[in-house]
C-alpha cells in the first residue's frame, strides 16, 4: 500500500521511534512544530477518525497520549492533542495519527 505510515509501521521508511505497542507506534515528527512534536499512529492503517471502530485501538491511542508525556518529560508543563480529520481539517496523510505537542507555551489559537 502506497502510505508513508504504513511504510513506517513496516520499517520500510525509517522514523524516530518513541514508544510502542501491539496496537500503535509513537514517532518524533519530521517536520516538528514544538519541541516536543510526537505522532501517535495506529499500526492498521485506518483512514481517520471517521473509519476508527475498533475500541481497543481507540482505547490504545488516547492512553498512550499520558505515556508520551512522560517519556517527552511534559506531563506537568502541559501538551495539546490534535487529529486533523479530512480536508477542512488539514489532514495531509491519510492514515489516522495524533499529534502530540509541547515543550513550549502554545498559543491560544485553536486554528488559523
Ligand atoms: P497531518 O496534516 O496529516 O495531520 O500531518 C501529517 C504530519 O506527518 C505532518 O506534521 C508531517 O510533518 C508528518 N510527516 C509527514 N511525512 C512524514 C515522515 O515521513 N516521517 C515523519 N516522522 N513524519 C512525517
Ligand atoms: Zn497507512
Amino acid at each position: 500500500m502506497d502510505c508513508i505510515f504504513c511504510k513506517i509501521v513496516s520499517g520500510e521508511i525509517p522514523a524516530q521511534k518513541v514508544y510502542e505497542t501491539d496496537n500503535i507506534i509513537v514517532i518524533k515528527d519530521i517536520n516538528p512544530h514544538a519541541p516536543v512534536h510526537d505522532l501517535i499512529i495506529p499500526k492498521k492503517h485506518i483512514l481517520s477518525l471517521n473509519e476508527l471502530e475498533e475500541p481497543e485501538i481507540a482505547a490504545d491511542i488516547l492512553l498512550t497520549v499520558k505515556k508520551v508525556a512522560i517519556i517527552e518529560g511534559i506531563t506537568e508543563s502541559g501538551y495539546r492533542v490534535i487529529a486533523n480529520t479530512g480536508n477542512n481539517g488539514g489532514q495531509l496523510i491519510p492514515h489516522l495519527h495524533f499529534h502530540v505537542l509541547g515543550g513550549k507555551k502554545l498559543g491560544p489559537k485553536l486554528v488559523s
